[in-house]
């Protein structure tokens, strides 16, 4: 990422052009929550439109589903929340990784100090007498030690005496584990295959900021693949490759990516990896695919009750199937290609614009309908008005041509359509490009298939 941009230029466009705004401003906002405008929701939709043509729409083996946010809270008992909820944790605030203190202490101990014993103010002072630093980074930069809820919690029924606790879903991939079997019925699928969702997640981040990066409220892309043990690996590493090709389809250079494997991995975890990008901020995660053993439908097995296996259609052999899972943030993504797609350009006439390379498929707007002048509205409209059948167009007729070619380019608007007083001689307008500024005549009959064909995902 080259210097000039920074996650302040990012937020002031996002602002000032419609992209993003802080949610609940004019109440003084409220901390890391923000709200999508006119153009971010159609660029943060076309993420995500993006995001299901490809896993969903182009694997005959995935399966969308759209599962509710509140949930059973057992089934947040067999993930594993709820049980994590008394236990003092405490973050790294240098590399924003969470950790349990009391692991910290036994760890660096070899296990002759018993922490389970120990307070959280005996636990917070034996990390400082022994200066334990970060076991990810190494850093020694700790938040205080907090009984942390990682889950915001609700209530159902109407009356107080009826309240009972109801939590906002952490995580959608849940959705797909208690649906494994439905789907599987329902759809005559055969393992290998995987239950896709996009949808809200919810999450007490003790460190959340930096924009879009990190908030409290977020969507996730993510598919839980059901496979044979045997082959899970190949197909980890397969939806390592997908996961890299999709977000380099979509914009993100090849030299602001990387993968990152874990080294250290949850008991049940058999690999583990994120694919990183180069933010403003740094290199950091964004999206990460999961060898998750048979934990998840394991786990539900047995805190339902019910028989998770999968019968083999060919040799009858039940088992439990592996999972492998890839999941991506929508909000993050779309951060990150906001970064990506900033430019500020000098211009050989010395002007200078801004300008947002968004891949076509992803910009808010695919055309913007210009009259030269005032006079010529009614042709403009009417170009408008069939161009908006087809795409996201924008229409305006307000300043000089110049400032409305800079405002296009400020949202990324591919091309841009001027309709002048030949127009109404011969049908026919000027197409700007919005990259190149390079400018053609086309006549209006061959716009709709000229720009169709240029803002496909494929
Ligand atoms: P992180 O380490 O950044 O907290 P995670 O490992 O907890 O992320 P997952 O639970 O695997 O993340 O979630 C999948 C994806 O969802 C992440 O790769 C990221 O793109 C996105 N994501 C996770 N937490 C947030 C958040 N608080 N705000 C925005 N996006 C998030």
């Amino acid at each position: 990422m080259e210097n000039k941009i920074t996650m302040d230029k990012i937020v002031n466009l996002c602002k000032s052009r419609g992209f993003v705004f802080p949610g609940s401003e004019i109440y003084g906002g409220f901390a890391n929550t923000w709200d999508f405008g006119p153009v971010g929701v159609e660029l943060k939709n076309n993420v995500k439109r993006a995001w299901w043509k490809r896993f969903v729409q182009e694997d005959p083996n995935t399966y969308g589903v759209d599962c509710s946010i509140l949930m059973n809270p057992k089934v947040w008992e067999a993930s594993g929340h709820v049980a994590s909820f008394g236990d003092p944790k405490m973050d790294c605030k240098k590399c924003k990784q969470r950790f349990r203190a009391d692991t910290i202490v036994e760890n660096h101990s070899k296990g002759s100090v018993s922490a389970e014993a120990m307070s959280d103010q005996q636990l917070e002072d034996y990390i400082k007498e022994h200066h334990i630093c970060c076991p990810h980074c190494g850093g020694f930069d700790w938040t205080p030690i907090r009984k942390f809820n990682p889950m915001f919690i609700t209530s159902r029924g109407t009356l107080e005496a009826e309240a009972d606790k109801v939590y906002l879903r952490p995580e959608t991939c849940q959705g797909e584990y208690v649906n494994f079997l439905n789907v599987q019925r329902s759809s005559r699928a055969k393992v290998p295959f995987a239950i896709a969702q996009i949808g809200k997640s919810f999450r007490n981040e003790i460190t959340p900021g930096n924009f879009l990066f990190r908030t409290i409220e977020f969507e996730q892309m993510e598919l839980q693949m059901f496979c044979k043990d045997e082959d899970s690996m190949s197909i980890y590493n397969n939806y390592k490759e997908r996961a890299w090709e999709f977000v380099e389809a979509l914009g993100l250079k090849r030299e602001n990516l990387r993968f990152h494997d874990h080294d250290k991995l949850a008991h049940y975890a058999k690999a583990a990896c994120d694919i990183q990008f180069n933010f403003p901020i740094g290199w950091q995660e964004l999206n990460g695919i999961h060898h998750r053993g048979v934990w998840d439908l394991s786990r539900h097995q047995e805190f339902s009750g019910k028989s998770m296996l999968y019968t083999d259609p060919f040799t009858n052999e039940k088992f439990l199937p592996n999972v492998i899972e890839y999941s991506i943030g929508a909000d993050r993504l779309t951060l990150a290609l906001l970064c990506q797609a900033y430019d500020e350009e000098s211009l050989e006439n010395g002007e200078s614009r801004v300008v947002m390379h968004f891949h076509p498929f992803i910009a808010p707007y695919k055309v913007a309908v210009l009259p030269l002048q005032k006079n010529l509205s009614d042709k403009a409209k009417e170009i408008y008005s069939k161009l908006s059948k087809e795409f996201m167009c924008d229409y305006d007729e307000a300043g000089s041509i110049g400032k409305r070619y800079r405002r296009q380019d400020e949202i990324g608007t591919p091309f841009a359509v001027t309709i002048d007083f030949e127009t109404l001689e011969n049908n026919t307008v000027t197409l700007r490009d919005r990259d190149t500024m390079e400018q053609i005549r086309l006549s209006i009959d061959e716009l709709i298939p000229y720009i169709s064909e240029r803002v496909k995902f494929n």
